[in-house]
This record gives structure tokens, sequence and C-alpha cells, in this order.
């Protein structure tokens, strides 16, 4: 079973990334089931020089055109727009494909499906409703995004559908939730009532992929109700470099892969501190140019102007007082703070010792290096 998850308007880069980065530590091969991420401004922008693309990448916004209203857009328009996307992007029409929209529908439900529950669309804000921090909305959408897989086996027709979902509260997978509030209590079990299980039964659904939409769902229930748990004990968190698309980027596994939003420049930095475990006292760290030239365009930058690249270190690390690394070293800061509340971001952040220098103080077993660079520990 293939499965194309479509970035479409209005949908955070960051929540994408996100949701990406959880589904790559979490799905099994085996399971026969595979989830593809498209941006489609990025498949657009395919065969550009890749440093343009880097650059569109981040203003390029999906132009296509819709119709919708101050009360928000009709189902047909938003399920419109994936085979309308899919054409225009080149994109294969899988088994199921599901829409992330940031554009809100008139009927304001999260998530709705085509005739043939084989286009889907889910609707990508409003979680804050029901949950305190935008970053946990990653792990409701991620819920949604394997129940309707759960539903597609399941239903030949959106009729057949809406005759079994339930419109009285269960705390089963298809349990209608017409009061937003209801969705905590199924992402937060991920269970799936007899009924429903009947149906899958007499259905013939396989039992592999029976057997991993479970397992998804409960390893999302397992992050919603842990996170706040293992930020406030204390778990071990690890720290891990892992490649995501065609980049490199930090992770904290224990918190569902969460992905650490850093520039190519502050990862390299970041990483400097990683492999300097002893400190590194700022005003020294021009000394380290040619290292973070090497880690730049290993951690993801395509660039072919090394001179800008050259630049760009110079103006960071030779500016009056450190103003320039100090302003870059916060940054990188309140990344951690942005996915870890509460004190311990400390034990990921770059703070300052007393003998002055600047040093990320996590244990060395615990950062964990899954990509292909090979990394050097100054001792
Ligand atoms: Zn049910």
């Amino acid at each position: 079973m293939e499965v194309n998850i479509l970035k479409g308007p209005l949908v955070d880069n960051e929540l994408f990334l996100n949701l990406q980065s959880l589904f790559k530590g979490l799905v099994t091969v085996k399971s026969g089931m595979k989830f593809n991420f498209i941006d489609p401004s990025l498949e657009y922008e395919e065969g550009l020089d890749e440093e343009e693309v880097e650059e569109l990448t981040h203003k390029k916004t999906i132009e296509i055109e819709f119709e919708s209203t101050q009360d928000g857009s009709s189902f047909k328009s938003l399920l419109n727009m994936i085979n309308g996307i899919a054409k225009d992007y080149n994109i294969k029409i899988k088994d199921l494909n599901i829409l992330l929209t940031g554009y809100k529908n008139n009927r304001n439900f999260l998530s709705y499906c085509d005739e043939d529950v084989k286009n889907v669309f889910i609707y990508t804000r409003g979680w804050d409703r029901i949950y305190e921090r935008s970053i946990d909305s990653v792990f409701p959408i991620a819920y949604e995004i394997t129940s309707w897989c759960l539903r597609t086996l399941m239903f030949q027709s959106a009729d057949e559908l809406d005759g079994n979902v339930h419109f009285k509260f269960k705390g089963c997978l298809n349990d209608m939730c017409l009061n937003i509030t209801d969705h905590i209590f199924k992402s937060r079990t991920g269970d799936i009532c007899k009924d429903c299980l009947n149906i899958a039964r007499d259905k013939a659904i396989s039992n592999k992929y029976l057997k991993e939409i479970n397992r998804l769902n409960d390893s999302f229930a397992g992050f919603i109700k842990t996170r706040e748990k293992m930020i406030s004990s204390d778990e071990e968190l690890t720290l891990a470099l892992s490649p995501l698309n065609n980049n490199k980027v930090f992770t904290i596994p224990e918190l569902g892969n969460i992905v650490v939003q850093l520039e190519p420049l502050w990862k390299a930095v970041y990483l400097l501190f990683i492999l300097n475990p002893k400190g590194i006292v700022r005003s020294k760290m021009r000394h380290y140019k040619k290292e973070l030239a090497t880690y730049i365009p290993l951690l993801g930058l395509k660039t072919k102007d090394l001179d800008k690249l050259k630049l760009s270190i110079d103006n960071t690390l030779d500016s009056d007082k450190n103003k320039n690394l100090n302003t870059l070293i916060s940054k990188i800061n309140s990344a951690f703070s942005d996915v870890i509340p509460g004190d311990r971001a400390k034990e990921f952040q770059i703070i300052v010792d007393e003998d002055e220098k600047s040093k990320v103080k996590i244990r060395r077993d615990c950062f964990v290096n899954n990509t292909n660079m090979t990394l050097v520990f100054s001792e």
C-alpha cells in the first residue's frame, strides 16, 4: 500500500518536516506500507540550479486555483486540488492521496474523503484548540493519516463510510468527533472498536497492514501521552543527527523524532560544539572556519558559491565582540527550547561554563550519528 502525502497551501514547513521525520523513524519496510511525503513546490523546481531551489523552497507557494469563500472551501474544491497538483507537478496517484491543507473547509471538518475514499484532505490548523503547543499537533495529524489508511481499506465508498462512522463517541478510530475535544481520547488510545475490527476482518484486510496501522497509532498515542512526562522526568533523551530528504537534521528520537529547526550554518556551529565537548572560547571560534566550511555542505546546504559560504562564516565569526556569533548561538538555543519546553532544553543548549568556555554538555553516548558523515571528536 502506497500513500502520497501532499503539502498543500498554508501548511507549515516545520509541521511537514516533523511528520516526515516521525514516519521515517517508525514505518517498517516489511509492513509493505510506503508513505511518500511530497512538497509539490520542491518537485516543481526540480532541474533548476540547486542553490536556487534552496532559496525558492522557502518562498514559493503552490498556485492552484480553487474556490474559497469566507466560510472556507468546499470539500469538492479541496479534493480536486489533489488531482490538480498531481497533474501540474507530475505526481503519480497512489492507493491513497492525502492533501494537507491550512485552508479551512465550509463544513469545519478535520478531514474527509472523496466518493471512493481514495483522496482525502486533512486540515492542519486548529489543533491548538485541544493541544497546548503547536508542535503537538504533529501527532494527531499523523494519527489522521494512518486512520485514513485503514478507512480506505475498510470502505469502498464515502456512503459506506458514512454508514459505519460513529456519531456517538465510542473511543474508536472511526468516531466522527463532532466535538474536537473527543479527538484527544481516540488519538490518545489508538483504539479500534469491535464493530470496526469485524468490518476489517470481513473485508479481509491484509494482516500486515492492520498490524502496522495499529502499531503506528499506538506509537502516536504513546508520544501524545508521554511527551510531557518525558520532559518533566529524568528519563534519558538522546540527540540524533539523521538524514532527511537531501538534508541532515538534528532530531530527538524519544520525542517522536522531532526536528530541531536549524539553518545549515547554525547546524555546523552546533556540530562543532558537539565534537568539542571540552568547549570553545567564543573569541577563539574563528580558528574553526575551515571545519565549518567543511561541515556546512555536508549538513545539507547545496551551494556552488564557495565565496558566499566563506563570507557568511567570516561575517559570523569576525564581528565586533562576537555579536553575530552570540546572536547565532542564542538562535540555536531557542530552537531547542521550541521543541523541549522547560529546563531540559539546557541539556542540549550551548552554555558558557565556569571556565569561560561555551559547550554542549550532552554525554557522548547520548549522541547518535545516523548519517554517513565521519565525525571526529576532540578529546
Ligand atoms: Zn469503531
